[in-house]
């Protein structure tokens, strides 16, 4: 496996790898990586010749206040892991090297999609994505991206931005992995602390709870959110960020639960902030 710091020399690899026609697969991740980025790095290993793994806390996507600075780092554990799962190369760049000084370029997608959800709390998060995403577009070269549904919005949006600005790849969604509890993996799931990790499995209690409603016949929105809310103040520490139901295509208001509807929650436990969701097909 090898390791790049360098936008060109890991540009000039891809290049060169595409000249000798093999596929690349490209799985971006922000590190201290888990089993969740690895079933990303296991679905690109079966469909691509090549794996790339990029490693980039990516400041931009953070606002002020944010966790930037504590945002957990592990390169040589991530290193580690890689090797073991078949990865062929990392690119792990510096802030400077992806900014450098006078950085002044941005990719925004603009609509309902970027409104929502995430975007209410963290209003510039989404552009710090999709500008980085679109570097490591243009730096790895895949045929093929994976993304977690675990960042439901997240992946959509970058769904978008490929389709109306025709990069010439495709993105994969890679289901939720959890623990055996029920709790999405996350890098995030580090600043728990015992009890706040016993609560937080009220997010993916909550979402069954909702999803049984609705395969019970349930088909009123407001009726499962309401269950939604009321099942997580069951968890005393819990703060609701979001519960909040949208139409799974394009996150437009539904009233009635019909076709796929993407169930999404944001939840404080102390100054840690948990996403999840769940899509349900009727
Ligand atoms: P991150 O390092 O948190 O930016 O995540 C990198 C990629 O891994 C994103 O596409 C995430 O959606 C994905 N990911 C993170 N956690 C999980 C999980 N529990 N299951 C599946 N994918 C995940």
């Amino acid at each position: 496996m090898q390791t790049f710091t360098s936008v060109i020399k890991m540009q000039e690899w891809c290049k060169e790898q595409k000249r000798e026609g093999k596929t690349i697969g490209l799985v971006p991740t922000m590190g201290y990586l888990h089993q969740g980025h690895l079933a990303l790095v296991r679905e690109a290993r079966r469909a691509c010749d090549i794996v790339v793994v990029s490693i980039f806390v990516n400041p931009i996507q953070f606002g002020v206040g944010e966790d930037f600075e504590d945002y957990p780092r592990d390169l040589d554990k991530d290193s580690l892991l890689l090797e073991q799962g078949q990865v062929d190369a990392v690119f792990a760049p510096s802030i400077k090297e992806m900014y450098p000084l006078g950085y002044n370029s941005f990719v925004e997608v603009l609509g309902e999609i970027s409104q929502k959800l995430c975007a209410q709390s963290r209003p510039i998060h989404f552009r710090g994505v999709t500008t980085v995403v679109s570097k490591l577009f243009h730096i790895c070269l895949p045929d093929q991206a994976f993304f977690g549904q675990k960042d439901a919005q997240q992946v959509m949006i970058i769904e978008k931005m490929v389709r109306e600005l025709n990069f010439p790849l495709s993105i994969v969604r890679v289901p939720i992995v959890r623990e055996e509890d029920g709790l999405a993996l996350s890098s995030r799931n580090v600043y728990l602390d015992a009890e706040q990790r016993k609560q937080a499995l009220v997010l993916n209690r909550s979402l069954q709870a909702a999803r049984e409603l609705i395969q019970s016949g349930e088909r009123n929105v407001a009726k499962v959110k309401s269950l939604l809310e009321q099942t997580i103040k069951t968890s005393p520490g819990a703060i609701i960020g979001y519960a909040e139901i949208y139409d799974a295509s394009d996150l437009t208001e539904v009233e009635e639960i019909k076709g796929q509807v993407l169930i999404a929650l944001a939840v404080k436990f102390g100054t840690t902030r948990l996403i999840d969701n769940l899509l349900v097909e009727v």
